[in-house]
């Protein structure tokens, strides 16, 4: 059993104020397979001081020379990658394939991503021609709470951390309960590659208590949360109190157009990216909405791909999905496929209950409806599992307003070999991002969402500005100085 009590302050481990002892639980056995501490007021204070006291020091500090230690970061993050891929397995259940390539590839990414953004990144420009003396500054925004999940553990992290290095924030982590184990390792990681004591801190805790007490406390100048639209809700409500920024990537119920003239994989590639993760992604393709001409085509091509999804323990390696994170999770998914069915919807491949062969662990069938309705639950709300429901379109006029008809607005997918059309439907969708013909977004692509999905951008320039202020100064002399 792991058991790693203490939380990173200041430069060092330290024991939390209160004891107070949370068990990991590997979702592919329902075993616990760790230890940590759930902190308290106490702790979030202590983190956010040390954080106030390195942002004078960190702040000024020569970008290059942030940029290096997280260079540094880089090497070490790679050294230990098979460190990283396993506890991230063990502790959400990502296959430990999928654990060891997109899971620590995400983290990974994302750092070299900053790195170079940040190397071409001005943070001190002119305002222009017209305004010789006027100096565009763009300076850390400073103490900032990043409170992050469970489901892309090392993603989310370094979305955060890193875009906060490079602009010259300090930090303190909150990650998921949940998934902890990812979050002590990077913080290990942070600790071998010098960076001076503050600039990171990490306080274990639950969304009530750590949570809570970063988000509406007084020092804390900004928070940047990545959850449920539940929590988002709250945390800028706590956050208003002391009026601070708030950063926030919220849920998703991604419309997937497939139309008549989408090339021969779309519906496998839909059905694939779905299952994925075993459905826990904020941008899963969750609703695939097919043209009428080539509708039933796609329900048995989509219903034979999901019934090949094997599904077993995230500790074996191969191309299968694992379980879900926890038993909250697996009964909300087994209440929403139940609905599914009681309120009209086809099931055409999974359903309730485990899958043949698995009587332990959060493991739930990958499951596809037909004939979804956008008034059914499951066409409205994320059900965050294996489960995709198809529904019918005939014109791209109806399609528009079936993908649009969602609280959410995260990403969006179009199939089509028509590339007007394409292009047309990329600026009509109410999303942060459209992906079309499955060519994913490059390096460094802003990610984020509108409407109840969140506001603000990760990743490369878009994700280090969001962690700056912009100050306009006037009567600056133009020396070197
Ligand atoms: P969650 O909102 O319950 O928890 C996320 C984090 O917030 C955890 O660290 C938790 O402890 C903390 N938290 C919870 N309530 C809080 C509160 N009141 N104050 C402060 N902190 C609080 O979400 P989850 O179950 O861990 O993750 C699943 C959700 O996250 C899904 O809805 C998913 O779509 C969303 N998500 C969004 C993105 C994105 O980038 N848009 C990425 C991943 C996950």
């Amino acid at each position: 059993m792991i058991e790693k009590r203490q939380f990173y302050i200041n430069g060092a481990w330290v024991d939390p104020a209160r004891p107070h002892d949370h068990e990991v639980i590997n979702p592919s056995t329902e075993e616990p397979c760790a230890i940590i501490s759930l902190g308290s007021q106490a702790d979030a204070d202590a983190a956010v001081a040390a954080a106030k006291a390195a942002l004078p020091g960190w702040m000024a500090t020569d970008p290059a020379d942030r940029i290096a230690l997280m260079e540094k970061l880089a090497e070490i993050y790679k050294a230990r990658s098979e460190d990283m891929a396993q506890a991230i397995s063990t502790e959400m259940g990502a296959p430990i394939d999928l654990a060891r390539s997109s899971q620590w590839g995400a983290g990974y990414g994302h750092l070299k991503t900053f790195i170079k953004a940040g190397k071409a990144f001005q943070f001190e420009k002119p305002l222009g021609d017209h305004a010789p003396n006027d100096r565009i500054i763009h300076e850390a925004v400073g103490v900032c709470a990043l409170i992050t999940p469970w489901n892309w553990p090392m993603n989310q992290v370094m979305l955060k951390v890193g875009a906060a290095m490079v602009a010259g924030c300090t930090m303190v982590l909150k990650p998921s309960e949940e998934s902890p184990l990812n979050a002590l390792l990077l913080a290990e990681m942070i600790d071998e590659a010098g960076f001076p004591a503050g600039v990171f801190n990490l306080v274990n805790g639950d969304g009530a208590g750590v949570g809570s007490a970063l988000t509406a406390h007084k020092d804390v100048d900004m928070v940047s949360f990545t959850g449920s639209t539940r929590a988002g809700i709250a945390i800028s409500k706590s956050a208003a109190e002391t009026l601070k920024k708030v950063h926030l990537e919220l849920g998703g119920k991604g419309a997937n157009l497939v139309f008549a003239d989408a090339d021969d994989k779309a519906v496998k590639r839909g059905v694939l990216h779905m299952m994925n993760n075993s459905g826990q992604s904020c941008n899963a393709p969750s609703r695939m909405m097919v043209q009428a001409e080539v509708y039933d085509q796609a329900v048995e091509t989509a219903a034979e791909v999901a019934s090949k999804v094997t599904v077993g323990p995230a500790s074996e390696e191969g191309r299968h999905i694992g379980p879900v994170v926890n038993a909250v999770q697996w009964e909300k998914i087994q209440g929403l496929i139940q609905k599914g069915i009681d309120e009209g919807a086809r099931l055409v491949a999974g359903g309730t209950g485990r899958p043949e062969g698995l009587n332990r662990g959060f493991f739930v069938r990958p499951t596809v409806f037909a004939d979804v309705t956008p008034d059914m639950t499951i066409a409205r709300e994320e059900i965050f599992g294996p489960v995709l429901s198809i529904m019918k379109f005939e014109t791209e006029e109806e399609a528009v307003a079936m993908a649009n008809d969602t609280e959410y607005g995260l990403t969006n997918y179009v199939q089509s070999g028509d590339a007007t059309r394409r292009q047309r439907l990329a600026r009509q969708l109410r999303s942060g991002m459209v992906e079309m013909n499955g060519q994913p977004r490059g390096a460094g692509a802003p990610f984020g969402g509108m409407k109840q999905s969140g506001n603000g951008r990760e990743g490369g320039t878009w994700g280090i500005e969001d962690f700056l202020e912009v100050k306009a100064v006037s009567g600056w002399a133009n020396t070197d100085a």
